[in-house]
């Protein structure tokens, strides 16, 4: 299959199995033309940021949670002007980069394009109308194409021309782009005859089937021209001989008509039909149909005209396809230099429209290390701020700050460590009632590293990031039934997977884990979880929760901080102010939330009258989950009957004085009484 020496030998045995099943996939589907292959390549192990599926599903990076492509975060950046570089977009945004060197080259070219906005403008203007050469060269490579596809090809070569004479290829440009000059110029002369051999061959306006023909310039073809003078010239008999026909029967109403069954043939009205089939004009016309409305009739020479006009025009197209794939084979040939093209127009697509997106909504260059700092100032959830852009409302900014080393000038260069704050720390446990916004702040610090990484700019006012190797995002309560898991079942696999695959280099936003199974049990869970994150892992986390019994590790462990979601009481109602502070909240306010949600009154106070004396038992214990336990003892015994035969009973048997007899009889007692 491979033009050069086999380029499998050098692949690992999992590879090869991978490689011999696409070429069997092939094998099936393509058996008439098999199309080029390029070599496959090892992507190498540590180039991209590992995001699972889970991770990929709640962080809603190329489609929201009911499955829609809008509400995610690729439709929310989605500034590009191309299919192909939508394409290249969304392959970036699936597998972010870890080489802080190809992170920054990226970030260098959007920072180029950023404030160059004439020569963004235009370099998009020309995108814009460049078609999916990478889809045409596809379909041509197995002969599935048609003429539409060489014309693509003929004007997307012709953009690539055009956006390269824009970029230039000074050292002006940064790395990035001086690669995509230079592929928009590789075997430049090949191309740029390829290109003029279109020019010359193909008409302006191409149509859509190799089968209809006329798709080739005249004077391109010789013998093709010729082919098609002898059908015109055909067609200009044709036209004489019904003039001529006309005036001998004296029918003006004759004509000669082309249908798909009789082919060429003279139709005429069926009250002139008897005079065709009477002397002196039966021995020439030749009756062939009689319809409601007309009779139709062949003569010996229109059919001898019929089938010259058809043999000429069998020739011509004959002609036109062997043209078609001449000039399908010269594209093929040149398949690599289109493809790089292709690829090159669609990179640059990709960093015009992050920079457009960076300076629409204000993004900033990111800065990356080779530590594990994490630290975002004014950080803003990209898909939730535009979404609120629309109502109008205001996005509220917020900081993170994780695992900060000490300031230390010159190793990376870029900036000085920002200031030591409260709620710096390895992991942040971040508390707040419903609705404040927890959800919202743990994505949008795992989606700005995303787009970190990716090589975009990020939403926020400022961000040092030290290099993540993956991204986890679990939310607790997420029911995966098709796959017959309940909730909680999801819920700890999911964990599972995170503590024993993390590394201290990765980044773990855990919403509210824990919360599928009973009180204590999710708390339990909930409080071991955090210090193996703390302890073992010794990697940078977000831990939204409700369980306030967590923020105690906030006091205990070193590395364990509490920040919450403010809001505050106005007049008996919440408002929630979307800020992050230093320190736990202090309460739920989750009947608030509720009543918002509107519950019935009746709900909401008997709810509240609950929360009271679960708060009154609260004061009296350390231990807030056990104080619990007794106090829902208590608010049961208020709903039952204090007294009753069978406590009695139980209150005046005296067990020491019981003898076996006696006890069984005691036995039998008490459950009659139930
Ligand atoms: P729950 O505990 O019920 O899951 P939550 O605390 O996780 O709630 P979110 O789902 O994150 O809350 O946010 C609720 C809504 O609040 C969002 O849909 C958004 O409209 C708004 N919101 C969240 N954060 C902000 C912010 N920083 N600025 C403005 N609005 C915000």
């Amino acid at each position: 299959y491979f033009k050069d020496a086999n380029p499998l030998d050098d692949l690992s045995r999992a590879a090869h199995v991978a490689a011999a099943h696409i070429l069997a996939y092939l094998q099936l589907t393509q058996m008439a033309q098999m199309p080029t292959l390029r070599p496959p390549q090892n992507e190498s192990d540590d180039g991209s940021m590992v995001l699972d599926a889970p991770t990929r599903s709640n962080l809603e990076l190329v489609r929201a949670l009911n499955g829609a492509p809008e509400g995610s975060l690729l439709a929310a950046i989605d500034m590009t002007v191309s299919p192909a570089g939508a394409r290249a977009l969304a392959q970036r945004l699936a597998a972010p980069l870890r080489g802080r060197a190809a992170i920054a080259a990226r970030h260098a070219a959007i920072a180029f394009l950023v404030p160059n906005n004439e020569l963004r403008d235009q370099i998009r203007l020309h995108l814009k109308q460049t078609p999916d050469m990478a889809r045409a060269i596809a379909r041509l490579g197995v002969g599935r194409a048609s003429p539409r596809d060489l014309d693509h090809l003929r004007q997307g070569l012709a953009h690539a021309r055009g956006v390269h004479r824009l970029l230039g290829t000074g050292d002006v440009l940064p790395q990035d782009l001086q690669d995509v000059s230079a592929a928009l110029v590789e075997e430049y002369q090949a191309i740029d005859a390829f290109c003029d051999t279109l020019n010359t061959a193909l008409v302006d306006e191409i149509p859509a089937l190799a089968r209809d023909g006329n798709f080739v310039r005249p004077d391109y073809h010789g013998g093709l021209d010729e082919a098609r003078g002898l059908r015109d010239e055909s067609r200009r008999v044709i036209a004489a001989l019904q003039q001529q026909y006309s005036d001998a029967t004296g029918i003006k109403a004759l004509k000669i008509k082309y249908n798909g069954v009789l082919g060429y043939h003279i139709d005429v009205p069926i009250a002139h039909g008897d005079t065709l089939m009477r002397p002196p004009h039966q021995e020439l016309f030749i009756h062939r149909q009689t319809l409601a409305s007309a009779a139709r009739f062949s003569t010996h020479e229109l059919a001898t005209l019929a089938g010259k006009i058809s043999r000429a025009g069998e020739t011509a197209l004959a002609l036109e396809l062997d043209i078609f794939s001449a000039l399908s084979r010269e594209a093929n040939a040149l398949n690599a230099s289109i493809m790089a093209r292709a690829s090159a127009l669609a990179a640059l697509d990709v960093s015009a429209a992050l920079a457009t997106l960076a300076q629409k909504r204000d993004w900033v260059c990111p800065h990356l290390y080779d530590d594990t700092r994490f630290d975002i100032r004014g950080g803003r959830h990209p898909v939730v701020e535009a979404a609120l852009l629309k109502s109008g409302a205001p996005f509220i900014a917020n900081d993170c700050q994780l695992n900060m080393p000490p300031a230390k000038n010159g190793e990376n260069g870029e900036a000085d460590a920002p200031d030591k704050s409260d709620r710096q720390a390895q992991i942040l446990l971040l508390t707040g009632p419903n609705m404040a916004g927890k959800s919202t702040y743990l994505r949008q610090n795992a989606l700005i590293a995303i787009l970190a990484q990716m090589g975009s700019f990020v939403p926020a006012e400022a961000a040092h990031i030290g290099v993540i190797d993956r991204v986890f995002s679990r939310v607790g309560a997420a029911d995966d039934l098709a796959r017959g898991r309940s909730t909680f079942m999801v819920e700890m696999v999911e964990t599972a997977t995170i503590l024993q695959q993390a590394s201290p280099r990765a980044l773990i936003i855990l919403d509210e884990i824990g919360r599928g199974t009973a009180t204590f049990d999710g708390l339990s869970i909930a409080w071991a979880v955090v210090e193996y994150l703390h302890e073992t892992l010794r990697a940078r986390a977000l831990f939204a929760t409700h369980y306030h019994e967590l923020t105690a590790l906030g006091g205990d462990l070193e590395g364990v901080a509490n920040a919450s979601l403010q809001v505050r009481e106005h007049q008996g109602d919440l408002v929630f102010l979307h800020e992050v502070a230093a320190g736990a909240a202090d309460r739920s306010y989750g009947i608030h939330v509720a009543q918002l949600a509107g519950l019935p009154a009746g709900v909401i106070a008997r709810a509240r009258e609950v929360l009271m004396l679960l708060e009154a038992q609260d004061t009296k214990s350390d231990l807030h989950g056990l104080s619990l336990m007794q106090a829902r003892a208590e608010i049961g015994e208020a709903k039952e009957p204090k007294e009753d035969a069978l406590r009695v009973a139980l209150r005046e048997a005296d067990p020491d004085a019981l003898t076996p007899r006696t006890a069984l009889e005691l036995l039998y007692r008490l459950k009659g009484l139930l």
